[in-house]
């Protein structure tokens, strides 16, 4: 078995798509070193050791160490060093990476093969003993944490007290003698605390830190990211061994991360930061504040610090070059980290650039216009999901505030809460039903839960790249970092800035695309869709076949879905309207009727009220379908139960409190998920239906009429289990038709329940469209209640029985077998039946997908939902 593959000196045995079994990181490399490009040479252990490892009491395959000897002679030969050797040490990186990068797994360790002994070689070879000296105390710090658990804060208060004593401000300032000191400090500490020395031996180095990364797979921080993003525990991680390349080698030295285009606008500049005499992790973990990679975002964020475009111009145009062949490469802005060592320039990662909602618009449109990608892989690049941080409010320009802090731009968006300090506050405010803004120094992959948690975050420490605005950007949460002003008190629970003090659930606003925070609350206005928004949703209208509708019967959510693009209405829930006071007084009171007659008395109250509700629906929706669905929920659900407010309506409907509680009662039923609501009511009440078809009918002209267009009425009867129901019903809605002369309307049914499903042939006999009803089709093909499901649906995802909440992604196996079955029966029988979903699912790109396969008509979602389902729809078609 091959278990390690080479890389570097201008060819590789792995390639980018070999990411399954080298990792993202692994696989880039040898990609990059294949194009040519200058990659220290490395070796990758594949995931199928990290796999083998647990699949085998946490051993190693017993082939495995001779290659790793091979891949250690490969670099040994390109750099012509040697690991171990006191005189001419060979250092290496060790880098885990899995095939998706995950926060949370083992950090890397640089410098490793440092010990007493190479550590003198190092100041000899490179001339300049401060440099080893660093490079060794740097090792010993990463080393000792990750690796043996010794947490970092030990070295960083040995380092602080000894810059104390001598006075230094900065890292910079400590002499060769003073990091010697340090060292010596150091090993003193790993003794202390684990009764045993600090490895000397390279390879047992080696060994520890391989072992450090395949046990970091099973992590708690990395367990729980896996359950988050959906990532299989089988994957397992790759670890890559790597060449030392120094960035801390003095003034021609640095470290650097760049994006080839800007990640949160997406602008075609590059943008990066970058350290002098620094190593690459200085970088991430904003202990000094880094310097802008062009001297036009130097210029546009009002720094002094120069540029690398003016410190390293001969770098800095190598690196620019290595952007264009990367991007040309991969066709896609790239993720990069690099390292200058005196002068000359070193390739350490490239990757796909995470990028904002809005940024993905750009660069996806700016690359089909120029050819470099076609529209239909625009789309692809595009998640739908991500869209909703576009459709949300702003802050408004013209609104009054009152500036508190300012830091960079890290993340765009505008949110309002209450202010944490740190990420168990921020879950548990949360679930208490508050919003909250988390408020940190920094913050690390600790914080995920509380990132997850909050409206937005703010740093006060960290650039573009730290992890908050790296993390933040991914989550598409609004993010401030290195708000440096801010001085933040956890003990005291407040932070200051400026003369003013913050506590904590105090409101404050952030805006992320200034980098700006208020206090109190800024007035918000909406979006605005056009530009490359309105050209992608373009691309995706073209390149689609399922027509998206939405669910709404309120005008506003009916105005909102249609500026969003809906094409009609998929699901007009008629019950929604009965619920306003002045209406719920009449329907209660046909509740409450005791004959026929009397009952159609309280509805001749309602028709005219249901008559202008609708017209109000067909006047926004012009000639786009809307499909309307007749009272589904029980009538209980209508009446008052606590005794007070029995009394109360009682009292406004001009009943005795008695006769109501008694009819309430009556009502009541065990299980009313499975009682007497749908059709049923329709089989029952007839004159419900007939009334609600009137008002349907009558509108339907009325508007049309008026305004010269065509409204197209569907009228809906939800929960039939056969096609008597159906026939039945269908029947009194005809009459009333033809009692107003009418006939341009279709009727359908909700195909909600199993039986309904199986007997969808008989069914489409009397029906012009089905809707699947997926809401209800998931619980009653579970037998699992919606609204008490929560309690175990965890335990079931944890266990491993379901891996996602069926009712927010459609159970493609089970109650798909039941739409695909619905679907063929029912065409079989009448092969023009329309058919379309009006489910929360019709709104989820996985959903969506398996409708376009199934050849469902159209999908209905929520107004806000409504682009998403678009691009969804789009990709689903491609
Ligand atoms: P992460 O996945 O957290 O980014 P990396 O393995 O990419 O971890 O490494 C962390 C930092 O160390 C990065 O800045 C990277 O560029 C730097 N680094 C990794 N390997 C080397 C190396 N061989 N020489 C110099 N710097 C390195
Ligand atoms: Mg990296
Ligand atoms: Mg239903």
């Amino acid at each position: 078995n091959q278990w390690v593959y080479k890389f570097g000196g201008g060819s590789s045995e792995g390639d980018t798509s070999m990411k399954n079994l080298l990792g993202g990181k692994g696989a880039n490399l040898a990609e990059m070193a294949s194009l040519g490009l200058p990659v220290p040479p490395g070796f990758t252990l594949t995931t199928d050791v990290c796999t083998w490892y647990y699949d085998h009491d946490e051993t190693y395959p017993d082939d495995m160490n001779d290659q790793i000897e091979t891949g250690l002679s490969h670099i040994e030969a390109l750099t012509g060093k040697t690991f171990g050797d006191p005189t001419n040490p060979l250092l290496v990186s060790v880098r885990s990476g899995a095939r998706a990068s995950m926060p949370g797994m083992m950090d890397t360790v640089l410098n490793l093969g440092l010990n007493d002994e190479t550590v003198a070689g190092l100041a000899e070879l490179s001339g300049d003993r401060r440099f080893a000296l660093d490079s060794y105390r740097r090792f010993i710090t990463m080393y000792s944490d990750v690796v043996m658990g010794v947490h970092h804060h030990t070295f960083e208060d040995i380092l602080e007290d000894a810059k104390l004593d001598a006075g230094y401000r900065n890292d910079t300032e400590m002499t060769a003698d003073d990091w010697a000191g340090v060292i010596e400090q150091y090993k003193a500490a790993v003794r202390d605390a684990l009764g045993r020395d600090f490895p000397q031996d390279a390879r047992e180095q080696l060994q520890g830190a391989v072992d450090a990364v395949f046990g970091s797979w099973m992590n708690e921080r990395a367990v729980v990211y896996r359950r988050l993003n959906d990532i299989p525990a089988a994957w397992g991680t790759a670890v890559n061994v790597q060449a030392m390349v120094f960035g801390n080698m003095g003034d021609t030295s640095a470290t650097g991360v760049a994006f080839t285009r800007d990640p949160s606008t997406g602008e075609n500049r590059y943008y990066g930061e970058f350290l002098i005499n620094a190593q690459g992790e200085d970088v991430v973990a904003g202990i000094r504040t880094p310097q802008t990679l062009t001297r036009e975002s130097r210029l546009s964020m009002g720094e002094d610090a120069p540029s690398m475009e003016e410190a390293l111009p001969e770098v800095y145009q190598q690196l620019a070059d290595v952007f264009v062949r990367l991007e040309a490469h991969y066709r896609d802005m790239q993720d990069i980290e690099f390292t200058v060592e005196r002068g000359k320039l070193w390739m350490l990662q490239t990757r796909t650039g995470k990028r904002t909602a809005r940024a993905a618009l750009k660069i996806a449109v700016d690359m089909a216009e120029d050819g470099s990608i076609s529209t239909d892989e625009a789309l692809m690049r595009v998640d739908p999901l991500s869209l909703d941080q576009l459709l949300h409010p702003t802050l408004d320009p013209d609104a009054s505030r009152d500036i508190i802090a300012s830091g960079l731009p890290a993340s765009p968006g505008a949110a309002i809460g209450e202010v944490v300090f740190t990420s168990d506050d921020a879950e548990a405010m949360v679930r208490a039903g508050h919003k909250v803004i988390l408020v940190r120094v920094e913050t690390s992959p600790e914080d995920i839960h509380g990132m997850h948690a909050a409206e937005a975050i703010v740093t006060a420490r960290g650039g573009m790249t730290s992890h908050a605005a790296v993390v933040a950007r991914g989550m598409g949460t609004p993010c401030v970092s290195g708000a440096g002003d801010i001085k933040i008190d956890y003990a005291a629970g407040q932070f200051t800035c400026a003369g003013r003090t913050i506590k904590q659930g105090d409101i404050v606003t952030v805006d992320g695309a200034t980098g700006q925070v208020f206090a109190g609350e800024v007035s918000m206005i909406q979006p605005e869709l056009s530009g490359d928004f309105a050209k992608v949703m373009g691309w995706a209208d073209a390149a689609r076949t399922l027509q998206v509708r939405t669910n709404a019967e309120t005008p506003l959510d009916v105005e909102t879905a249609k500026g969003f693009g809906a094409e009609g209405i998929g699901l007009c829930r008629t019950e929604h309207m009965f619920f306003e006071a002045d209406r719920l007084a009449h329907f209660r009171e046909m509740i409450l009727a005791d004959s026929e007659e009397a009952r159609r008395e309280a509805l001749a109250k309602i028709l005219p009220v249901q008559r202008d509700d609708f017209a109000a629906i067909f006047r926004v929706m012009e000639d786009r379908p809307c499909t309307i669905r007749l009272l589904d929920p029980p009538l209980h659900e209508f009446l008052p139960h606590a005794e007070a407010d029995i009394a109360a309506v009682a009292e406004s409907i001009g009943v005795p409190a008695s006769e109501l509680m008694s009819r309430a009662r009556e009502l009541e039923e065990t299980n009313p998920m499975l009682g007497h609501r749908g059709c049923r009511l329709g089989i029952s009440y007839p004159e419900i239906y007939e009334m609600q078809a009137r008002a349907i009918l009558e509108a339907q002209a009325l508007v049309a009429k008026e305004t010269g267009t065509t409204p197209v009425a569907e009228i809906m009867i939800p929960l039939v289990s056969g096609e008597i129901e159906l026939r039945l019903l269908r029947e009194r809605i005809d009459a009333v038709a033809r009692d107003i002369g009418v006939s341009d309307y279709t009727v359908g049914t909700m195909i909600e329940l199993p039986r309904a499903a199986l007997r969808a042939g008989a069914i489409a006999e009397f029906a012009d469209f089905f809707s699947f009803g997926t809401n209800d089709l998931t619980q009653t093909t579970f037998g699992l209640s919606r609204d008490d499901a929560g309690k175990f649906l965890p335990d079931y995802v944890r266990a491993g029985i379901m891996d996602k909440d069926p009712f927010v992604t459609l159970d493609q196996d089970g109650v798909g077998d039941l739409i695909q079955i619905a679907t063929e029966r029912g065409r079989g029988r009448k092969s023009g039946l329309k058919l379309g979903i009006c489910g929360e699912h019709g709104g989820d790109p996985a959903s969506i997908d398996f409708c376009q396969r199934t050849g469902l008509d159209y999908v209905s979602c929520s107004p806000y939902r409504v682009p998403i389902a678009r691009l969804a729809a789009a990709q689903a078609a491609i």
